[in-house]
């Protein structure tokens, strides 16, 4: 039965029920949508609330100029989404839990709007009293494991225990996933992280092919094949995900929604305030007072 804390969504493409406690999504294909009814605003939105981390991994795409979004603006812009069939905002970086009071923001956007509240994390600043503030105001979350033990460490700069301790604080906080940067170095490794994924109790591992950066050329073809070739014959019970941009973010909604066009279904606002297509995209709009102005603009201008 659906339950009464079901989000609408409407597109062309029918009516989309999204729950984000349980992370339900059902799409009513045979209902045929009005144009005038269609939900304006994209399906999902990642926001990079601070460009600020202290981690130094090699092939970071964040921006490396100081930027962090202004809390009440980001507030009233979530309203603005939830009410044009936003279904959830996902928060990054940057590292979003260095932003400041992350969590009371975390609460304020889930008591206000009825999107799920997600983020992916390098988890080394969780903390049990952090969790527990974070509690009841998120509903999935995504944590960075790039290969496992010495790689892990070599790559990350952090003890891989802490950050297997940080996977145990989230199995307590809300269903979570594995995120893994798959390159030269952990491609060989993709076994044990999946391992590891299913040891610590997550829902997903979702595999992020490096891609390019200023300084770095991203994952080789022969090191893209061997992902291929590893999910096509992978013995694990955990749900595999596989990014072919690294653009696919935090949300336990449906992946493909058919037809729908990639503005529909997400777009990725930074820490200047400046909406773009996605993360990697090198131009965007500034958002000013409505972040549905910068959205109609975007669609028209992209
Ligand atoms: S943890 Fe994430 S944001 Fe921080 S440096 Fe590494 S890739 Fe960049």
């Amino acid at each position: 039965m659906l339950s009464m804390r079901c989000k609408v969504r409407m597109s062309a493409s029918g009516v989309h029920l999204f729950d984000r406690v349980s992370g339900m999504n059902v799409l009513l294909d045979e209902v045929r949508v009005p144009t005038e009814r269609f939900s304006r605003g994209p399906r999902y939105l990642s926001v990079a609330l601070t460009n600020a981390c202290e981690l130094h991994c090699a092939y970071c795409y964040a921006p490396k100029h100081a930027a962090a979004l202004d809390r009440e603006r980001l507030q009233a812009w979530a309203v603005e989404l939830d009410a044009s069939g936003c279904l959830g905002v996902g928060f990054g970086g940057g590292e979003p839990t260095a932003y400041r009071r992350f969590a009371q923001l975390c609460a304020d956007i889930a008591q206000s709007t009825s999107m799920a509240v997600t983020f992916t994390t390098h988890g080394h600043r969780l903390s049990p009293e952090l969790v527990d503030s974070l509690r009841g105001a998120v509903h999935f979350v995504r944590l960075s494991v790039d290969g496992v033990g010495a790689t892990y460490e070599r790559l990350r700069g952090r003890r891989f225990a802490a950050v297997a301790r940080a996977a145990g604080l989230l199995n307590s906080l809300a269903p979570f996933g594995i995120n893994a940067v798959v390159n030269a170095d952990t491609v060989g490794e993709l076994d044990d992280l999946a391992k590891f994924a299913g040891d610590v109790g997550a829902a997903e591992l979702l595999l992020l092919p490096e891609q390019p950066t200023s300084v770095t050329p991203g994952i080789s073809d022969a090191d893209a094949q061997r992902l291929v070739e590893w999910a096509a014959t992978a013995r694990t019970s955990i749900r595999l995900t596989i990014s072919r941009t690294g653009l696919e973010a935090a949300l336990p909604i449906a992946e493909v929604i058919p037809g729908e066009l990639p503005l529909d279904a997400h777009m990725h606002l930074d820490a200047a305030g400046v909406l773009r297509p996605h993360a990697y995209a090198s131009t965007g709009v500034p958002v000013g007072g409505s972040i549905m102005d910068a959205v109609k603009t975007l669609r028209e201008t992209a």
